[in-house]
């Protein structure tokens, strides 16, 4: 059963979407696990878990409409607003699904696509996206231009019916993984560099595309340097006009910061240390609450955590009013940042000398903190980092004096550069 049934989705009650997130759910898990969910049987959950095809549900969950719910019917979505998605998000929450981790592709590129892509773009690339089939990553840092991503170095030469892309790009999450990525390049040298830039869709297995993966200090590998020598772009894989790829990778970031704000990379579940409720439950237990000192700094936490949610919902209704993400994905980016670092701080002190002696296999609630603790540090510079958070509030939200950049009106070749 899917969502593109006769009725608009859009016009269904708050009920009735809960009720048709759950018929489809118990059709398509183990009726082990619909038992285990609903009697609360954490112990029984575990052991049905690993009889899921996880790769099977996340494509049927794809299929659905349930995996991208604010998405269009036609494309692969289920056509709710973000309040009614928040449903549909609750209800897999709830039954403790497996979710998909193509989320540079379902949280960035399907919205830019959506919004800047073909009828054909849209068609070849959103439903294989949503499944978990097809992972994607995003190619615009390089070694000299991260912030100032719009001053990027890669080149794409127009050849007939295909573009011929060479240069260098850093940081690349989850590339010697995907099977296409976002690309910016510049596509014409001689305009002011705003302007130069085109905006690609890359196999990153053509040839000519050279991954190479980058080693972090949590040990993990998420992110590569990728090299492309001569790697030919068929002109279809454009996304939007040819010099205007600075207003599209403006979608796809003002998406990564709405992805960032929320419940994504940043949050406190998902990097370990546990959110701010978690931790106040971890000191309460631990005896660690009778302590003024830490328990000022937890209770900061927990107020700040709450103040992020409201901000979130604001930034959900700005939506639902039928505006792009704008400004707000950079106050709830720039404060999640921050706040997951300090929690990660607090859930490493709370360990004590366990959590500055940890060996690496000591306890599995030490690992996780610490490896929480180191992961965070990345939080400020993923995204866009926070100083650049606090320039785009500056200008865009507080209306101060835009920040001097000698070299925005200048032909991109003539900005001097080392
Ligand atoms: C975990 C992780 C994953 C990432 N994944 C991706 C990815 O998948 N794809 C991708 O394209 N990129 C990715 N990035 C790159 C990320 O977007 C850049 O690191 C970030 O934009 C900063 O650029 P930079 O590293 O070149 O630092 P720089 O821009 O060189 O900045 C260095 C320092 O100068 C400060 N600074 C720079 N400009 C200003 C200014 N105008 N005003 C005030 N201060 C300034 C910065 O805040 C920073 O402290 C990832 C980064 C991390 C850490």
């Amino acid at each position: 059963m899917s969502v593109t049934s006769d009725a608009r989705t859009s016009e269904l009650t708050d009920d009735e979407i809960r009720t048709q997130v759950r018929e489809w759910l118990v059709a398509h898990l183990p009726k082990e696990w619909v038992a285990a969910i609903e009697a609360g049987d954490h112990a029984a959950l575990a052991k049905v878990r690993s009889s899921l095809d996880t790769e099977q549900f996340l494509a049927d969950l794809g299929e659905s409409g349930w995996g991208a719910p604010t998405w269009p019917v036609e494309y692969a979505g289920a056509g709710l607003a973000p309040p009614q998605a928040r449903i549909v998000n609750d209800e897999l929450n709830r039954f403790q699904v497996p979710r998909s981790w193509n989320i540079i592709g379902i949280g960035m590129g399907g919205p830019t696509i959506l919004q800047w892509g073909t009828e054909e773009q849209k068609a070849k690339y959103l439903l294989p996206m949503v499944q978990n089939k097809e992972i994607w990553c995003q190619l615009f840092s390089e070694p000299g231009f991260g912030s100032d991503a719009a001053g990027l170095a890669t080149r794409a030469v127009r050849d007939g019916d295909e573009w011929v892309v060479n240069g260098q790009k850093v940081w690349t999450t989850f590339a010697h993984v995907a099977k296409w990525g976002l690309l910016l390049a510049r596509s014409n040298p001689d305009v002011p560099k705003h302007k130069g830039l085109s905006y690609f869709i890359v196999d990153m297995k053509a040839p000519g595309v050279e991954v190479r993966p980058l080693r972090q200090m949590t040990g993990d590998a998420e992110f590569n340097e990728v090299f492309f020598n001569d790697v030919r772009i068929p002109d279809a894989d454009r996304v939007g006009p040819e010099g205007e790829g600075w207003r599209v990778a403006t979608t796809t970031l003002m998406n990564e910061r709405v992805a960032l704000s929320g419940a994504g990379s940043t949050g406190g579940q998902n990097v370990g240390g546990g959110p701010a409720d978690e931790l106040v439950r971890r000191a309460r237990e631990s005896g660690a609450w009778e302590d003024l000192v830490l328990r000022d700094r937890l209770v900061g936490q927990l107020i700040e955590a709450r103040l992020i949610k409201v901000t979130n919902l604001r930034s959900a209704a700005a939506r639902r009013a039928g505006r792009q993400p704008g400004p707000e994905g950079s106050v709830t980016k720039l404060v999640q940042a921050e706040h997951n670092q300090r929690l990660q701080e607090l859930a490493v002190d709370m360990l004590s000398a366990g959590g500055t002696a940890w060996t690496g296999g000591d306890s599995a609630a030490e690992a996780q903190a610490v490896r929480g603790f180191l992961r965070s540090r990345a939080n400020t510079i993923e995204g866009g980092t926070s100083e650049v958070m606090r320039n785009i509030l500056g200008d865009r939200v507080l209306g101060l004096p835009r920040e001097p950049d000698p070299s925005r009106e200048l032909p991109w070749s003539e900005v001097p550069r080392n």
